[in-house]
């Protein structure tokens, strides 16, 4: 290749890949957020600030008394995959994601809830950014809360663990190393929805290793990649909870849930 084909495919190549490089992730080529002046991804927002979590929210500790446990160790009962039993693996106190089965959801819906759920990343790790053990938590099915070894694992903003993937990054990156188990607690305020229309976003807060990455933040809709997330007509108010399968073998356990049907009114 001489070196004007050089760089002509260097040409063609940027085009196709405007933005994504190892030393800053994100994309430049991407919509505006709404009510933001950050672009979806935008390899420019900043970077979260690193925290390292102390060890104020226990691990493994019992659910509270009214707690519906949705996983306790020992099977996948509570969980199906679009009507199918849930197909991951089970063993050792956890469960873990075998990739590409899919996507598995609580059988059961809530509306407003607290939820608590503890996950543990491969170590050594595999990948970099967004290919780092990549998992979420989906509220209603809909809005994902990122699940990704951030540890020395640079990514996008609006992508790093504890944020609402692709519109608020985390206040801060409370990632511990991989290998060890993570906390997350989540307190969803489900969408205010009159007519089929929302006329109140859904609202979250959350806590990752009992640091508080998002402080009650408006979801501006279900979670898209690359573009801008808007609510859409039949907004439902109540939903599963569901974990993602994106190949990687990201492992949970001790999950539950405490319906908060008190800001459903
Ligand atoms: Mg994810």
């Amino acid at each position: 290749m001489n070196s004007r084909s050089l760089i002509l495919a260097a040409a063609f190549l940027g085009a196709a890949f405007p933005t994504m490089s190892a030393d800053k992730p994100g994309y430049t080529d991407t919509p505006v957020i709404t009510g933001q002046k950050w672009k979806v991804h935008d390899a420019d927002r900043p970077q979260p600030r690193v925290v390292a979590p102390g060890s104020t929210f226990s691990h493994g500790a019992t659910a509270p008394a009214d707690a519906v446990v949705l996983f306790d160790g020992k099977d996948l009962s509570k969980w199906t995959k679009g009507g199918a039993p849930a197909p991951w693996k089970v063993e050792g106190g956890y469960m873990e994601v075998i990739g590409k089965t899919g996507d598995i959801q609580t059988k059961d819906k809530f509306g407003s809830f607290q939820l608590h759920l503890e996950y543990a990343t491969p170590n050594p790790p595999v990948g970099d950014s967004q290919g780092r053990c990549n998992s979420g938590v989906f509220l209603h099915g809909l809005y994902e809360i990122q699940v990704l070894d951030c540890y020395n694992n640079p990514t996008y903003a609006d992508g790093t663990v504890g944020c609402i993937y692709g519109q608020w990054p985390p206040l801060v990156n409370g990632a511990k190393p991989p290998g060890q188990w993570h906390s997350y607690d989540i307190i969803f305020e489900a969408p205010k929805v009159d007519g089929g229309k929302v006329v109140e976003p859904a609202y979250v807060t959350v806590i990752l290793n009992g640091v508080v990455t998002q402080h009650r933040k408006p979801i501006l809709g279900p979670v898209r990649h690359r573009d801008v997330a808007a609510y859409e007509p039949n907004t439902p108010t109540s939903g599963p909870i569901g974990l993602q399968d994106h190949g990687d073998p990201v492992r949970f356990r001790n999950i539950w849930v405490r319906p908060l049907g008190e800001y459903d009114k």
